[in-house]
Order: C-alpha cells, then structure tokens, then sequence
C-alpha cells in the first residue's frame, strides 16, 4: 500500500502540455521542477490509497473537479519561473 497526492500526478500532466505551448519559455528539468514545486504549494494535496496500477481509474474523475485550480496554479508558476530562472 502507498500513500500518494494525486494532486501531484494532475500537475505533471497538464503542466507538460502548458509548458510545451511556451515557446520561449526554457524547458530544463530545473524549470519544469520549479513550476510544479510552485504550482503544488499553491494546491491542496489530495491523498489516495493505491495498490500499484488501480489508482487511476479509481480516482480519474478528480481531474475534472480540480481542473480549472490546477491550470491557473501552473500559469503562476510559469510567469513566475519564466521571469527568474533558477537554473
Ligand atoms: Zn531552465
């Protein structure tokens, strides 16, 4: 059994898609960490129990609830990272 913030399995979903659409913006593993380090400070954590391989579709209708935070949580963080990289 695992403890897991689901919360953070959404933020790297849809943070590859946000940050594949900002062409200017650097796309190092430094940055992509720091956008979601930054994202997920600003999101409640959301805690599942998962045996390996069952937490997705037990959980899958989450995503839609939490959508909308998520995504202006992470264009934040990308402002944010994108006017001071840390890298
Ligand atoms: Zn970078």
């Amino acid at each position: 059994m695992h403890l897991k913030n689901y919360m953070e399995d959404l933020v790297w979903e849809k943070l590859g898609e946000m940050m594949a659409k900002q062409q200017d913006m650097c796309q190092c593993e430094r940055c992509r960490h720091d956008v979601a380090s930054l994202a997920l400070n600003s999101l409640p954590p959301h805690y599942v129990v998962t045996d390996t391989g069952e937490v997705y579709t037990r959980v899958k209708g989450l995503e839609t609830q939490f959508v909308i935070d998520i995504v202006s949580a992470i264009s934040r963080a990308i402002v944010t990272v994108r006017a001071q990289p840390r890298h």
